[in-house]
C-alpha cells in the first residue's frame, strides 16, 4: 500500500477471481466459462462494431436494451445493462444500501457480495446456509437490509424454487430482495416473471455463462422501472458508456442467435448430469447442481490435495479455503471431452495412482 492510500480502503480485502494462467495450456474448469465458443453473429456483429471505435457508444443502449426486453417479455424502460453483472450487482449495493440498510447475504455464497459491501462501506449480515447448504427461507423474511441471494447460489450449485423466491420477496415488503440469477439458465427457474408484481424486486443476469460471452463482460439487471431509475442515476454518476460498442453490438448478435444458446446449455446440462454420475461412482459427494458447475468433495481426499493434484495434471478446479467449504471443490462442466479426461484423472487420483 503507498502511503497515498485511501485511509477509507486500507482494510479492504479485494475479490480474488479465479486463476488465467498463461504459461501452459490447462483444461480450464475453474471459473465458470462456456466451453462453447461465442455466437458467430455475435462475432460478425461486434467486429462490424469494432470498425467505428471513434465514436463513444451509445449510453442509453437503445438497441440492446430493447433487444434484450424482448427476449425476456418486458418493457425496455426495466431492463439496464451493465459491464458483466458484477457492475449491476456493485450499482444494487451502491443504490439500495447504506448505514441504516445493510446488506444481507448467505455465509456461503458470491465472494464479491462482502467486497462490495466493503469497498462502498456499507454494513452487512450474513446467515448461515444449513449444514447441507440449502437455504431457510425464513431466514430472510423481514431482512431489515437490502438481500442478495445467488439463485441458482455459487459455489453451491443449488437453487430455491420460484414460490420460494416469491415468498422471501413478499416477506420483505420495505426491503429490496436482489435475485443474482447468473446460472439460471442451467435448470433453475427465472424469477424475472415477478418484477411488475414487486417494486422491490431486482433480478440480474449476465452473458458470461449461457451466453458464452465472458470476455465481452456484459449483464443485466431487471426491475420495475423506478429501481431500475435508481440503478441508472448510479450509473450516469460513474460511467455513462458502460457498455462498449463491440460488447453491445455481440449482446444483439447474442440474442439474435438465441438457439445457439439453449443448444449449448441442453449439452452443458447433459454433459453435467454424465459427470455427476461418473463421479459418484468414484465416492464424490456432490450437492444436485443446476448449474454449469459441480460442487464436491471426496471423504478420503482433502479438497486441497484434489485440486493441486487436478493442476499438476493439467486441469484447473476451483478450491476455497474458507472454513465450512475448505473440504470441496467447484468444478466448471466442459465439453464431454474435457470432462473424460477430467474423469480420467479424478479416477488416478481416488485409486491412488497419481
Ligand atoms: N454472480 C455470481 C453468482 C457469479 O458467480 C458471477 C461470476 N463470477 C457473477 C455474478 C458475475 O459474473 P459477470 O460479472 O461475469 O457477469
Amino acid at each position: 500500500m503507498s502511503r497515498f492510500f485511501s485511509e477509507k480502503y486500507s482494510a479492504l480485502t479485494p475479490y480474488v477471481p479465479g486463476e488465467q494462467p498463461k504459461n501452459k495450456e490447462y483444461i480450464k474448469l475453474n471459473t465458470n466459462e462456456n466451453p462453447y465458443p461465442t455466437s458467430k453473429r455475435a462475432v460478425e456483429l461486434a467486429g462490424e462494431a469494432a470498425k467505428h471505435l471513434e465514436l463513444y457508444p451509445d449510453p442509453d443502449c437503445a438497441l440492446l436494451h430493447g433487444a434484450f426486453a424482448e427476449r425476456l417479455g418486458v418493457k425496455p424502460s426495466e431492463v439496464m445493462a451493465s459491464n458483466g453483472s458484477d457492475e449491476i450487482l456493485n450499482f444494487a449495493f451502491m443504490a439500495f444500501c447504506d448505514k441504516n440498510t445493510p446488506a444481507v447475504f448467505a455465509d456461503i455464497t458470491y465472494g464479491f457480495y462482502p467486497v462490495f459491501a466493503q469497498i462502498d462501506q456499507i454494513p452487512y449480515r450474513v446467515i448461515k446456509l444449513r449444514d447441507d447448504f440449502t437455504l431457510d427461507i425464513s431466514d430472510y423474511f423481514n431482512a431489515d437490509g437490502t438481500v442478495f441471494i445467488a439463485n441458482p447460489n455459487a459455489p453451491t450449485a443449488l437453487a430455491l424454487n420460484l414460490g420460494q423466491i416469491e415468498e422471501i420477496i413478499r416477506h420483505n415488503p420495505d426491503n429490496v430482495v436482489v435475485i443474482d440469477e447468473a446460472y439460471v439458465d442451467f435448470g433453475a427457474q427465472s424469477a424475472v416473471s415477478l418484477i411488475n408484481k414487486y417494486d422491490n424486486l431486482l433480478v440480474t443476469q449476465t452473458f458470461s455463462k449461457s451466453r458464452s460471452m465472458a470476455g465481452a463482460r456484459l449483464g443485466f439487471g431487471i426491475a420495475c422501472e423506478s429501481l431500475i431509475r435508481d440503478l441508472l442515476t448510479v450509473k450516469y454518476s460513474t460511467n455513462p458508456y458502460n457498455i462498449n460498442s463491440s460488447t453491445m453490438a455481440a449482446g444483439i448478435g447474442t440474442l439474435e442467435d438465441s438457439a445457439y444458446t439453449e443448444e449449448n446449455c441442453k449439452k452443458i446440462i447433459e454433459t453435467r448430469e454424465k459427470t455427476k454420475l461418473e463421479m459418484k461412482k468414484l465416492g464424490f459427494e456432490l450437492t444436485d447442481s443446476v448449474t454449469n458447475f459441480i460442487f464436491a468433495r471426496h471423504p478420503e481426499i482433502s479438497g486441497e490435495e484434489f485440486y493441486l493434484k487436478m493442476k499438476e495434471n493439467g486441469i484447473l478446479i476451483r478450491h476455497f479455503s474458507s472454513e465450512r467449504i475448505s473440504d470441496y471443490n467447484r468444478i466448471t462442466i466442459g465439453t464431454p471431452e474435457q470432462m473424460d479426461k477430467f474423469i480420467e484423472i479424478a479416477r488416478a487420483i481416488t485409486e491412488g495412482k497419481i
